[in-house]
């Protein structure tokens, strides 16, 4: 067994609604590691000091809302770095430190494609439904780009301009792999049945958001995969319909196990596929003592 200490955690506000230290709790006893993952709430306009103090102490950590984009920009200064797939998808959400410098990485692209492909490996020419335009929805963009899979991506967001903001940003994305994406004002327009893949990259269906207002979910049928990135409910109402529909589902916690496993990964250089299990495990039985 190591004789290091990591000091892991995540930043955010507010927090206490994270499954991120019950994750790697459980992966740091999985791979034999001693250590701790703690959560920091730290407020907006206490974020720089926070940076500044308590940061150069950790390993590493996790960002999540809502300094995502203010910590990639502190990852751009000096003496910090970023590596190339947020530098592309303009997203971090691990940051490794060592000798009081940063470098951001992005790890919900992996988390997203993993059980993405363990689902439905020979998906060819997807054509792709991504409700919203916000930090997931671009690492999702980013990582359809990257793979070349998509024939076509449709994006909607309740504001026009975020969507619109989004295929903007994937056309200078997909310069060498070209994935033709259009932004949407009104769903009703979109033909959702001829639609490979449906995800929810927005809050929609979350707890104390409502349900998912989205028009789509009679219009689903049997062979689609409806990817809802929500994890609490882990069944949420569009994955209650998809289900119903017959569809192939993949729900929130499988995205969030993933993106976990990868940057503990990124920490720790243990392998991500060694601790997925105990990540699954730890939010399965979450899961069974709230149902
Ligand atoms: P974000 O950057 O704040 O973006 C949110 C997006 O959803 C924006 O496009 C926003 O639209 C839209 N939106 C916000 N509230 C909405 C509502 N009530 N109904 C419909 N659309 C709404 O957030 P994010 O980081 O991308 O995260 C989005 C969701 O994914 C969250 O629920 C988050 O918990 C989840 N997530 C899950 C994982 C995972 O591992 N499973 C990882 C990352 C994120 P406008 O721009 O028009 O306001």
């Amino acid at each position: 067994m190591s004789s290091k200490y990591w000091k892991l955690g995540i930043v955010g506000w507010p927090l206490g609604y994270s499954l991120s230290p019950l994750m790697h709790t459980a992966a740091l006893k999985a791979a034999g590691l001693e250590g701790e993952y703690k959560e920091y709430p730290v407020k907006p306009e206490e974020l720089d000091h926070w940076l500044e103090t308590e940061a150069p102490k950790l390993d590493g950590f996790n960002v999540t809302m809502p300094h995502k984009q203010e910590i990639a920009a502190w990852c751009r200064t000096e003496g910090n770095s970023q590596d190339a797939f947020s530098v592309l998808s303009g997203v971090v959400n691990t940051i490794v430190m060592k000798g009081g410098r940063a470098s951001g990485h992005n790890t919900d692209g992996d988390g997203f494609w993993t059980p993405l492909v363990k689902h439905k490996p020979l998906l060819i020419k997807w054509q792709v439904l991504l409700l919203g335009a916000g930090g997931a929805a671009r690492a999702i963009a980013a990582v359809l780009t990257l793979r070349g899979v998509a024939r076509e991506m449709a994006v909607w967001s309740r504001r026009l301009e975020s969507a619109e903001r989004l295929v903007e940003e994937t056309r200078k994305m997909s310069r060498n792999a070209s994935v033709p994406a259009l932004a949407v004002k009104d769903l009703g327009s979109v033909p959702v049945e001829k639609c490979d893949v449906i995800i929810n990259a927005t809050p929609s269906g979350m707890e104390g958001e409502g349900d998912a207002p989205f028009p789509v979910t009679s219009r689903l049928r049997r062979g689609q995969v409806v990817y809802d990135l929500v994890y609490e409910p882990r069944e949420t109402g569009l994955v209650l319909a998809a289900r119903k529909a017959g569809c192939t589902v993949i729900t929130g916690d499988e995205m969030l196990a993933g993106q976990g496993a990868a940057a503990f990964e990124i920490w720790t250089r243990v392998p991500a596929g060694k601790v997925l299990p105990a990540m699954k495990k730890a939010l399965d039985e979450h899961f069974a003592a709230r149902s």
